[in-house]
């Protein structure tokens, strides 16, 4: 914990030299210079405060040296590694063999190529997703894009172009900014794949995915999403990975892939922050 103190007293004696310059310079009288001198330290004092005070882990609000989550927290996330689905990237109990798909990918194979998530969907991974959702918390899409990147590092080796899932624009109004917007420009930056934030746009309003069964999710889902006319070019020939903050039945994803497809795009992959893994459903 010594980084606040030392910090505030840097910041502290760096304002009086400034302060007692300015009153050398300054032909004011002494009383009015004192007033200025309590006026900068007032001033330095707040904003020494404000450094002071510790970056708090967005999942259990510890404090923590940097951005984002403690170590604590760090170790409760489920990073999935290999083996998996090389089709769903759901991870295998164990290791079947190189190519073996699971099973759901054999019998519900979704219109994207690929899909890889950095982590499971569980409590961290939900507090993380919230916050970057509903707690304007942009400050967390370098972290979990750093990580995105990494799980689909095959992916974007391949990829022409990044496409957020879009919000409508009525929640994306409410909540101002489109987090899978935010996460692929974080992704985009850190592997130098262009981003193209535009390209889908949802056309339909749909229901909020949650509590519906899998069949109505992909009905309520299906054609919500087209390529804007004016972004065809982005998405012609290219191959996509679109990006999403959470994949859970794949709905969204599925009905986002077979619109960037309808607009000939040449393969698309999807890459998202958290996959719900239904251990009832666990393959092999
Ligand atoms: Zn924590």
């Amino acid at each position: 914990m010594p980084r606040g103190p030392v910090m505030a007293i840097a910041c502290l004696s760096g304002v009086r030299g400034g302060a007692s310059l300015k009153a050398m310079d300054a032909e004011t009288p002494s009383s009015s210079i004192l007033g200025h001198l309590r006026g900068a330290f007032a001033h330095a004092a707040k904003f020494a405060l404000d450094i002071a005070l510790p970056t708090l882990c967005v999942a259990c609000r510890e404090p923590v040296d940097g951005e984002g989550v403690c170590a604590a927290c760090w170790a409760k996330l489920s990073f999935i590694e290999p083996p998996y689905c090389p089709r769903l990237g759901i991870p295998f109990v164990y290791d079947p063999g190189p190519e073996l798909l699971s099973m759901e990918a054999i019998a519900n194979p979704p219109a994207y190529q690929r899909a890889r998530a950095a982590v499971r969907y569980d409590d961290v991974a939900r507090t993380l997703v919230h916050a970057l959702k509903y707690h304007d918390r942009t400050d967390l899409a370098p972290t979990m894009g750093g990580w995105m990147a990494r799980a689909g590092r095959e992916l974007l080796a391949e990829a022409d172009v990044l496409v957020p899932v879009p919000l409508h624009w009525r929640r994306g109004w409410s909540r101002r900014y489109n987090q899978s917007g935010a996460l692929a420009r974080a992704i985009g930056r850190q592997s130098g794949v262009k981003v193209a934030a535009e390209a889908l746009r949802r056309v339909r309003a749909t229901e909020q995915q949650i509590g519906l069964s899998r069949a109505q999710r992909a009905s309520n889902v299906q054609g919500a999403f087209k390529v804007a006319a004016d972004r065809m070019a982005d998405i012609q020939g290219r191959r996509v990975v679109l990006i999403d903050d959470v994949l859970t039945s794949g709905a969204t994803s599925d009905a986002c892939a077979r619109a960037l497809l309808r607009a000939k795009a040449a393969q698309v992959d999807v890459l998202v922050f958290a996959r719900v893994v239904d251990s009832h459903k666990a393959p092999i």
